[in-house]
């Protein structure tokens, strides 16, 4: 998506030789143009796909659900919280996920009347890493027997495994932007396919 491509080249940053810092227009300022224009660039790869409702995890994920949610057609929107604590409850499914950013393990949780049985679901998220994150959703979705219809990311690390996996399993990801290296401070870009 050349929008997101531009913005990631004139605004981004690239830290050591593995983290994108987007935090000027998607994780600490969000461009809100972008924003939208993800939202229905998401919608449009999808929409044959029904899905039902989008499906993040807090935080960074939360505007960005929200944008596609309003894309197909004002779907809601649902988010894992993330806890420290194991909080085991009833009404709840919760999974754990390995944090890339902070490193520690956080449980996601969501209540079960927000996720119902037999749901069309798109996940939607800000990276895709290791996949950690978008294991840990699909988790929950198979906890539900919610079906996972595609997962929509924003940018994708191609030079980690998550995304090469979810394709050979044969989800149906759309990652608007994929980030091939970073070589001395400088993002490397895979070129578009769209
Ligand atoms: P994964 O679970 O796929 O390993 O990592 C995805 C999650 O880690 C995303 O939700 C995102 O919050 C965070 N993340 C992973 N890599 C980066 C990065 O390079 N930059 C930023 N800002 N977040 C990242």
């Amino acid at each position: 998506m050349e929008l997101l491509r531009r913005k990631i080249l004139e605004e981004g940053k690239g830290i050591g030789d593995d983290i994108v810092k987007a935090d000027m227009f998607l994780n600490h300022r969000i461009d809100t143009e972008l924003l939208f224009a993800m939202g229905e660039a998401w919608a449009e790869e999808f929409r044959g796909e029904k899905p039902e409702l989008v499906l993040t995890v807090e935080s960074s994920g939360i505007a960005l659900a929200v944008a596609a949610a309003h894309a197909l057609g004002d779907i809601p929107v649902v988010f894992a919280k993330k806890s420290a604590s194991i909080v085991q409850n009833e009404e709840t499914v919760q999974t754990p996920v390995y944090s890339f950013t902070h490193k520690t393990q956080n449980l996601i949780r969501i209540e079960k009347k927000y996720l119902p049985e037999g749901a069309r679901v798109l996940i939607v998220d800000d990276f895709l890493a290791d996949g950690q994150a978008a294991h840990g959703l699909m988790d929950l979705c198979r906890q539900r027997q919610a079906k996972v219809v595609g997962i929509g990311i924003a940018i994708e690390k191609g030079f980690e495994p998550g995304g090469r996996q979810l394709r050979e399993s044969g989800v149906h990801l759309k990652s608007l932007a994929i980030v091939d290296g970073i070589r001395d401070g400088k993002i490397i870009l895979r070129a578009d396919d769209d």
